[in-house]
């Protein structure tokens, strides 16, 4: 077997997780107050912030997309979006572990407090990741 074809068969068992939510990619923080930013978007139900393995942070927004039907087919395959068409199947990293996950904004808070405690985050510090 291929790896596509094995990647499709990663489709099959995944079930169309990148037609329900929506990662949007945010700015790397440098500091504590960029954190804090992050919260806004916890604050909503089901939102999630993590940072990939790329070192590059998102947030996570669900939203299951209307063309998408009950067996995670995509219903307007053929009229589907340039995004769509676009995003390679083996290129997706669905199912590989996120290293940092923050669910809601006490976990920013925690994280925040462990980074200061290593002396990660000081004033003026660039955070690396
Ligand atoms: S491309 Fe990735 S997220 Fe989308 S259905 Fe396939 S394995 Fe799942
Ligand atoms: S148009 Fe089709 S492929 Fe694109 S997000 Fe919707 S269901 Fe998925």
């Amino acid at each position: 077997m291929t790896k596509c074809a094995e990647d499709l068969k990663k489709c099959i068992d995944c079930g169309g997780e990148c037609c329900k939510s929506v990662a949007v990619k945010l700015d790397t923080p440098e500091d504590a107050d960029d954190f804090e930013d992050f919260k806004w978007y916890l604050f909503r139900d089901g939102w999630t912030v993590f940072l990939d393995d790329d070192g590059d942070w998102h947030v996570d927004i669900p939203g299951r997309c209307r063309h998408l039907g009950v067996n995670n087919n995509c219903e307007a395959y053929n009229e589907r979006p340039p995004v769509c068409r676009d995003f390679g199947v083996c290129d997706c990293d669905e199912g590989e572990p996120a290293k940092i996950v923050f669910e809601k904004p006490d976990d920013v808070d925690k994280y925040v407090c462990k980074l200061k405690k290593q002396g990660k985050l000081k004033p003026g510090t660039l955070v690396k990741w």
